[in-house]
């Protein structure tokens, strides 16, 4: 039996946006055991090796609830180019590398060739370090959807189906495939030609069929919804996870609220504001994707997620990493976006990151907090990301990455058992 006593940390549970000075935590055999004030620590046996966390913050692990582990950092237009080998092998490093970056939990919102599948099951079975990993297989869509081809692109990441049966068949498919999570494209992209946000790709009996057949097999659904009208097609019809929400009206806020202890909503921001910033790297210079709308699109994102805050919809970080504009883990460069565009406080956006993304991915309840008898998934950081939330973004600060009670080392080298300085060498 594994015993470990962190202690004298600066403790943010993520119960609520307390920080608890002298705070302490014990870990054993992969669970909390006791969080909280280090004088309230109870009498503990022998065997505990002790920490001294001494000016470091300890955190729950994080949960990206919007990720594409199988994205290879390119150009968005090549994104999932590769032969399947490879492509496996990059997944792996992305995975590490989410994980390195503070992830201990991320709900996959599609998976070139179903990668994230074997992914997951080998993160899970120890062969690989990795976040705790809700995996999904090809994106789903109708003809002419956003899913068929806004970015070009073969049949690796897409099903196609149109029609009640052929989506009943497609998502059996997806069941067959071990899948955790269908995603499911309900309007588009502005970038698209043929699939623009507000038009409904999906009919509302094909929504229906969709997630009840999902849920029939044990699968949760997480969408692509940009517009008011994808939004309430989603409430109506039960999907679990929304993506993007950019655009809503009083029917939409009205209704998300009305499902907020069930449902979550992931504006995914970063990708808009990466393409705007840095779209003229990819041939798609600044003034050109705010004629495409993308400045209003974010404006209206800033709005949506202020009416969502006052209605207490649960509002989740992450979204669309794994472009070359938006590489693998920077993934917490959402939390800056939480504070800075949407106003929040630092202790609210960490309160997304964790308390609110572990309650989308895990949904027994046991991952986003510190609380006894959780799974023992915690970051220790060196600085305090209530004074600067950016500080999450400094790999060089997160000492520690603890998931399962493990704590994983050296993750963000790529080959953690060189020596660093023979690497530097090298
Ligand atoms: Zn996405």
């Amino acid at each position: 039996m594994s015993s470990l006593i962190i202690e004298n940390a600066n403790l943010f549970t993520g119960v609520d946006e307390e920080v608890i000075a002298n705070g302490a935590v014990w870990v054993s055999d992969g669970f909390i055991k006791f969080a909280g004030h280090l004088k309230d620590l109870p009498t503990n046996g022998e065997n505990v090796d002790r920490y001294d966390a001494l000016g470091k913050f300890v955190m729950p692990g994080m949960t990206e609830s919007h990720v594409h582990l199988s994205y290879n950092n390119a150009h968005p237009q090549q994104l999932n180019s590769q032969p399947l080998p490879i492509a496996m092998l990059d997944a792996a490093d992305n995975a590490r590398v989410l994980l390195g970056s503070g992830f201990t939990s991320a709900i996959s919102f599609g998976s070139a060739q179903g990668l994230d599948i074997p992914l997951r099951d080998a993160i899970n079975a120890g062969r690989i370090p990795g976040p705790r990993l809700a995996a999904s297989d090809r994106d789903l869509g109708s003809t002419g959807s956003n899913a068929d081809g806004t970015f070009g692109g073969d049949n690796s990441k897409k099903i196609i189906a149109d029609g009640p049966w052929a989506i009943r068949k497609a998502v059996r498919t997806l069941a067959k495939r071990r899948c955790d999570i269908v995603k499911i494209f309900l309007d588009g992209e502005a970038l698209s030609e043929f699939a623009p946000p507000g038009v409904l790709t999906y009919t509302d009996e094909e929504v229906a069929t969709a997630v009840e057949e999902a849920h029939i097999r044990g699968m949760r659904v997480v969408c692509h919804s940009r517009s008011a009208a994808a939004v309430k097609q989603a409430v109506r019809h039960g999907v679990d996870i929304i993506g993007h929400a950019n655009y809503l009206d009083d029917e939409a806020v009205r209704m998300l609220e009305a499902k907020r202890d069930e449902i979550f909503v992931g504006p995914g921001i970063a990708w808009e504001i990466a393409l705007l910033d840095r779209g003229s790297e990819l041939g798609l210079p600044r003034d050109a994707m705010e004629q495409r709308g993308y400045q209003r699109e974010i404006d209206e994102t800033i709005s949506a997620v202020k009416r969502l805050r006052e209605s207490k919809v649960r509002v989740l970080i992450g979204g669309d990493y794994g472009l070359n504009i938006t590489p693998h883990g920077t993934n917490s460069k959402d939390l800056e976006y939480f504070v800075d565009l949407f106003g929040m406080s630092a202790s609210e956006a960490l309160l997304c990151a964790t308390r609110d993304g572990g309650a989308a991915a895990d949904t027994s309840g046991m991952v986003g907090t510190l609380e006894e008898g959780k799974y023992a998934d915690l970051l220790i950081i060196d600085g305090n990301p209530i004074e600067d939330i950016r500080i999450l973004q400094d790999h060089s600060r997160i000492v520690g990455v603890m998931k399962d009670g493990v704590m994983h080392c050296a993750l963000m080298q790529k080959n953690p058992y060189v020596a660093p300085n023979e690497q530097m060498e090298g």
